[in-house]
């Protein structure tokens, strides 16, 4: 789970990392009061998505400007100015895709004087199984542009949960990124402050680009971006309740809502199939016999007619499905509940494109009649392969 760089700055702010004063805004008549209550000389004004590159970014709409998410902004007046310009138009960057994502809210900070822009990271590294730190003197970059050109100017290493973070963890990445004296003080503070925020809160990453050393030689964090790993949200409600329903894909949405494992995916055939081996498997063999697949979905091992019944609706929901293949092995799950599954999924649902149903394992014969005798236009297919073929053919002729 992703948050906005606006809740990352909170969040660190409590655990006592150096951030700026801040206030997000989601209405432009509040941008002039929020800049009123921070200091100037300079107020930076942000655009909130859930992807980076913002300042590189441009929006779709000519009258948000020709410049950036992440504009400064002089005086309060003309930060409300930017806040309006932004607030409800669709920035594109080099993360978001070419159909790029609105903007819904605004932050606005005080504005920081840069000496040095760095990066500083942390993330599982799933090589060693251990959290380790990334730290480069190239902040303010993207970093795979410098990992791809210049590697030499990143430093990575893993710390041991064993022994924990210590202070030459901090120490070695302050003498990487060029600090001296009272900054490896911060450095190694701040190490420790973002480790254990990171293994508290079960972070997937926590990336800070840039952080940087004021002109007086503070180091602070200027932009924050964290993702959570899902399977830990369960304990941790004051993150779950920073989730933006707006900043994800509404069928994936739909999905984690039955418990359904849903990756919307660009290709023409919708697929439901249990288990996420044999859901890799239908993805592999569409693409085997010329096809895309629109997603990948596992309904799991005891999906039940409701479960089966969202499936089918979050498939055909998405206007790039021209052909559905279901694929379903009955281990645990019995082939005519499948069955019955499906059909009452059709006939609830209704059914706009071709349809192949595969069935295999306990009481397939059962199933099979079920939708023989269902009158529905289905297809049936014999095996993966041939199902696949079906499926395929149903779609491009
Ligand atoms: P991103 O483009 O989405 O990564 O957004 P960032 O928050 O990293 O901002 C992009 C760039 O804007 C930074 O690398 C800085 O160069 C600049 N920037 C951001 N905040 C400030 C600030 O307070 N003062 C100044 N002078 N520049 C800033
Ligand atoms: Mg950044």
């Amino acid at each position: 789970m992703n948050i906005h760089e606006y809740q990352a700055k909170a969040l660190l702010r409590s655990y006592g990392a150096p951030v700026s004063d801040g206030r997000v805004v989601l209405r432009a008549e509040e941008a002039k009061t929020a800049a009123g209550e921070m200091d100037g000389p300079i107020w930076v004004v942000k655009a909130q998505i859930h992807a980076g590159g913002r300042g590189k970014g441009r929006f779709k709409e000519p009258e948000a400007g020709e410049k950036g998410g992440v504009r400064l902004a002089k005086s309060v007046e003309e930060a409300a100015t930017l806040a309006r310009q932004m607030l409800g138009r669709t920035l594109v960057t080099h993360q978001t895709g070419p159909a790029g994502k609105q903007v819904n809210r605004i932050y606005i900070e005080a504005g920081s004087d840069i000496a040095r822009e760095l990066y500083l990271a942390l993330l599982v590294d799933r090589q060693t199984s251990r959290i380790s730190f990334v730290c480069s003197t190239e902040g303010g970059m993207d970093i795979e542009e410098v990992a791809a050109h210049t590697p030499e100017k990143i430093l990575s290493f893993p710390v041991d949960p064993a022994s924990g973070l210590s202070d030459f963890h901090g120490r070695r990445l302050a003498f990487a990124l060029g600090l001296e004296g009272a900054q490896v003080k911060q450095m190694v503070a701040l190490s420790k402050t973002l480790y254990r925020a990171f293994v508290e809160k079960d972070m997937e990453m926590l990336e800070i680009n840039p952080l940087i050393v004021t002109p007086e030689g503070q180091i602070r964090v200027l932009d924050a971006k964290v993702s959570f790993d899902g399977n830990a949200l369960y304990r941790h409600a004051d993150i779950q309740a920073l989730k933006d329903e707006t900043e994800e894909d509404p069928k994936e949405l739909a999905a984690s809502k039955f418990d359904l494992n849903y990756i919307a995916l660009e290709g023409e055939i919708g697929c439901m199939v249990n288990g996420a081996g044999l859901a890799m498997a239908t993805m592999d063999i569409i693409k085997l016999y010329g096809a895309e697949p629109a997603n990948f979905l596992d309904v799991g091992g005891g999906a039940t007619k409701e479960k089966v019944t969202e499936a089918f609706k979050i498939i055909t929901s998405d206007p790039n499905v021209k052909g559905i293949l279901v694929n379903i092995f009955g281990g645990i799950m019995r082939c005519d509940i499948i069955a019955e599954g499906i059909i009452a999924a059709v006939k609830e649902v209704g059914l706009k494109v071709p349809l192949v149903v595969r069935l295999e394992g306990t009481n397939v014969e059962k199933g099979k009649e079920i939708i023989a005798t269902s009158g529905l236009n289905v297809i049936a297919g014999d095996n993966l392969s041939d199902a696949a073929q079906k499926i395929v053919k149903a779609v491009k002729g």
